[in-house]
C-alpha cells in the first residue's frame, strides 16, 4: 500500500561500533566520553557546550525522564541515580538496531564485550577484530622480535576464524601516505626489531612502525580473501593523534585497487571532513562502501549537510550505517536519531523538488540501513 511518509523507523545495522561502559560515571569521566580529545575542556567549561552537548541534553534527557535542555549535571547526576546497567538498557534498546558490528579493538578492558552488547542490546552482536590490537597483544607475550612476523599471523588468522571483519587505523598510526605494497621479509624483520627495540624496553607496545603496519595491512588482506571478510579502515575524524591531512583516503588509492583485484570489500569508517572523497572512491572502486559515522553526533544541528555530501555522488548501494559509539551509550541513541534525522529530510527534499518518490526513498533508506552491510558482512539470518 503507499504511503506518504517515508519508513525511516526501519531497523539498521550498526556496521561499526564499540561497548558501552558498563560502570556508573561520575562528571569528569563522562564528559571525557564525549570529546575526541584526550584533553580536558579549559578549566570552567563544559563538554555540554558544543553541537554533541546540546543534542545530549535535548534528546537524552527524556529518555531519562528529565525535562530538554537540563543542563550537564542534572543529567549526570539522573544517570547515576538510575545506574548505568538501566542506562545501557534503556538507551540500547530504543535504537531500533537489527545487528551491532562490534570492533572490540580499543580499550577493550574497561568496555562491554560483544556478548554483553548483545545482552545490553537484545540483538544480535558480531566481533570486528582490530589488526594492529592483535600485533599488539602479540608483542605484549614477550616473543622475540624474529619469531613475532609468524606469531603474529597465526594469532591474526585464529582470531578472524569467528570475526565478520577485519579493521585496520592504519591512517592512525602511519598515514595513508606510506607505501602500500606488501612488505618483504627484510623491511618486516628490520621494521620489528626497530620497533621492539625502541618500545619494549620502556615498558610500550603501541605499533607505530610502518614496516609492521604494512606487514598487518597484507596479512589482514589475505585473510579477508580467503574468508571472505570485510576490512574496515578508519578514516579521517575519530582519533585525536593524527595528521589529518595525510588521513585523505584517496592517499590510500593504490591498495584499495589491489583489494579490488582481491574481491576485498573495504569499508571506509567516518570520513569527516573527507566524506565526499570517500564518496567518489566508492564510485570509482567495485570494492569500497563508506559510511559517515560519529561526526553525525559531533556536528549536532547541523549534521544535515555532512549527509547532503555524503549523498552527493556516492551509490545508494555503497553507503552504510554506523555510529562508531564508543563507551558512552548516549551516541548509539544519538547515532541512530542523527542518521534517521538527516537522512529523512535529505531525501524529503528530493521529493519536494521532484528528483524521487516515497518509494523509491524507502528503496535509498533500506539499502544503507541494512541491505549493503547485510550484502557485505556474513551475519546469519
Ligand atoms: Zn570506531
Amino acid at each position: 500500500m503507499p504511503t506518504d511518509e517515508i519508513a525511516i523507523d526501519i531497523p539498521l545495522i550498526d556496521h561499526h561500533c564499540h561497548g558501552v561502559v558498563p560502570q556508573d560515571l561520575d562528571q569528569t569521566k563522562f564528559e571525557a566520553l564525549m570529546s575526541e580529545s584526550y584533553r580536558p575542556p579549559p578549566p570552567g567549561t563544559s563538554q555540554f557546550d558544543k553541537p554533541l552537548g546540546l543534542i545530549v541534553r535535548r534528546f537524552c534527557a527524556p529518555m531519562l525522564d528529565l525535562e530538554p535542555f537540563c543542563t550537564g549535571e542534572e543529567y549526570v547526576e539522573r544517570r547515576k541515580v538510575l545506574g548505568a546497567e538501566e542506562v545501557n538498557r534503556r538507551l540500547l534498546t530504543a535504537c531500533g538496531l537489527s545487528d551491532l558490528v562490534v570492533d572490540t579493538g580499543h580499550r577493550s578492558d574497561s568496555i562491554a564485550d560483544v556478548p554483553m552488547m548483545a545482552d545490553l542490546a537484545g540483538r544480535p552482536s558480531h566481533e570486528v577484530v582490530r589488526i594492529e590490537a592483535v600485533a599488539e597483544q602479540v608483542a605484549r607475550t614477550g616473543v622475540s622480535a624474529a619469531e613475532f612476523p609468524r606469531a603474529f599471523a597465526d594469532e591474526l588468522a585464529e582470531r578472524a576464524k569467528t570475526a565478520v571483519g577485519l579493521k585496520t587505523i592504519v591512517a592512525y598510526r602511519v598515514t595513508f601516505d606510506i607505501d602500500q605494497t606488501p612488505p618483504t621479509k627484510d623491511e618486516i624483520a628490520k621494521g620489528t626489531d626497530r620497533w621492539f627495540s625502541a618500545n619494549m624496553s620502556a615498558g610500550k607496545v603501541r605499533l607505530g612502525e610502518v614496516d609492521v603496519v604494512r606487514h598487518g595491512l597484507w596479512v589482514g588482506a589475505e585473510l579477508c580473501r580467503d574468508l571472505k571478510l570485510p576490512l574496515q579502515i578508519h578514516v579521517g575524524f575519530g582519533d585525536p593523534d593524527i595528521y589529518m591531512h595525510a588521513c585523505d583516503p584517496t592517499h590510500f588509492t593504490d591498495y584499495l585497487r589491489a583489494m579490488e583485484a582481491w574481491e576485498v570489500n573495504c569499508t571506509l569508517l567516518h570520513n569527516y571532513p573527507f566524506q565526499r572523497e570517500a564518496a567518489w572512491l566508492a564510485e570509482i572502486f567495485q570494492n569500497v562502501y563508506y559510511d559517515v559515522g560519529v561526526i553525525l553526533n559531533f556536528a549536532g544541528p547541523q549534521a544535515a549537510s555532512i549527509m547532503g555530501e555524503a549523498l552527493e555522488m556516492g551509490p545508494f548501494t555503497k553507503q552504510l550505517y554506523s555510529s562508531d559509539a564508543f563507551g558512552l551509550t548516549e551516541l548509539y541513541y544519538l547515532g541512530q536519531l542523527q542518521f534517521r534525522r538527516v537522512l529523512k529530510q535529505q531525501l524529503d527534499r528530493w521529493i519536494a523538488e521532484d528528483m524521487c518518490n516515497v518509494a523509491e526513498a524507502d528503496r535509498i533508506v533500506a539499502m544503507i540501513a541494512t541491505q549493503n552491510s547485510r550484502r557485505i558482512y556474513s551475519l546469519g539470518d
